[in-house]
């Protein structure tokens, strides 16, 4: 089934799931044992990571098809940096044998290690969009919206339109990237409103684990953090007293909440495959009820 269906279905606040697929077979089971426990919470879809360029795309497929076999409504992230037409008609087409309904379009990030030019049909994720809506009319299409603005994108105006062409373009939701101040998401979620667009955006939420983790995350994905947070943080680390972990916890609740308090339809949690951390949150906030 699409995620748009669920979505309009649900009738309360609802969990969905981000997993990347682990890094070696020996990983599999404690990786599947993990999506097992979490499948307490009733997530309402689940999503696959994929390597940019088709990297590790059977990684991607295998996952996705295992996930779908334990009953999830599964999505799969899908990136068109590099990619040949024949390679995505493919991909989809194993998608819907596996029963997988759902596509996360994205355009992922040119390789950074060797020397690269822009070329082939897909320049944006846009063009994807586009075409899995022409190849596979009955996929659920959903895309990347950043309440900060990707780091290429001169302006909050550019980005933002970028995103609404996506939508335009035919994709039913976005999912968005990490961010630490719910200000930012709802002011994309405003922009799009204000344009007639009232299509799900989805709030990514990564918690924050450690000082370390957070700083690796900030250098990757280019959203902004409060100032107070990041000394907060900061000092903790340095104390070495144990409130590092608090602070991120109470932290990520109440994003959550404040969340859901302003109208956002549910969280997306990056559960970096690690079940108890996302177990703790949920029940934290009250969605595990
Ligand atoms: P686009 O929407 O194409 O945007 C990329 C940049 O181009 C932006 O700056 C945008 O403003 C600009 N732009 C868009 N259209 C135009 C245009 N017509 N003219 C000029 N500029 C334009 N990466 C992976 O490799 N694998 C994953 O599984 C993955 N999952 C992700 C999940 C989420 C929820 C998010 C938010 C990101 C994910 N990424 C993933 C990272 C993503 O691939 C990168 O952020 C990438 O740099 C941009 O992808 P996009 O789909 O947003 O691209």
């Amino acid at each position: 089934m699409r995620i748009i269906e669920h979505l309009k279905n649900r009738k309360r606040p609802f969990v969905s799931l981000e997993f990347f697929p682990p890094a070696n077979d020996a990983a599999m089971q404690d990786f599947y044992q993990a999506v097992d426990r979490l499948q307490a919470i009733t997530p309402l879809f689940a999503s696959v990571t994929y390597g940019a360029g088709g990297s590790k795309q059977e990684k991607t497929l295998a996952v996705v098809r295992q996930l779908a076999s334990m009953g999830l409504c599964v999505m799969s992230h899908l990136t068109c940096v590099n990619a040949k037409v024949q390679g995505l008609a493919q991909y989809l087409d194993h998608l819907q044998e596996a029963g997988v309904s759902n596509v996360l379009a994205l355009r992922g990030d040119p390789p950074r290690d060797v020397p690269w030019t822009w070329n082939g049909p897909f320049l944006h994720a846009a063009d994807l969009v586009r075409y899995i809506r022409l190849q596979a009319p009955e996929m659920g299409i959903g895309v990347a919206g950043y309440p900060c603005p990707h780091p290429e994108s001169p302006t909050y105006g550019d980005d933002r339109g970028y995103t609404l062409r996506k939508i335009e373009c035919g994709a039913d939701f976005v999912l968005t990237q990490l961010f630490f101040d719910v200000r930012e998401y709802f002011e994309l979620v405003d922009w799009l409103r204000q344009r007639g667009c009232n299509c799900p955006v989805i709030p990514g939420v990564m918690p924050i684990q450690s000082f370390a983790s957070l700083k690796r995350v900030l250098s990757l994905c280019g959203a902004s953090i409060p100032g107070r947070l990041f000394l907060q943080l900061e000092e903790a680390d340095r104390s070495n007293n144990g409130d590092v972990a608090r602070i991120c916890m109470d932290f990520t609740v109440d994003l959550i909440s404040r969340l859901l308090i302003g109208g956002a339809p549910g969280i997306h949690l990056y559960t970096l495959n690690k079940s108890e951390l996302c177990l703790n949150i949920v029940r934290e906030c009250g969605l595990d009820r």
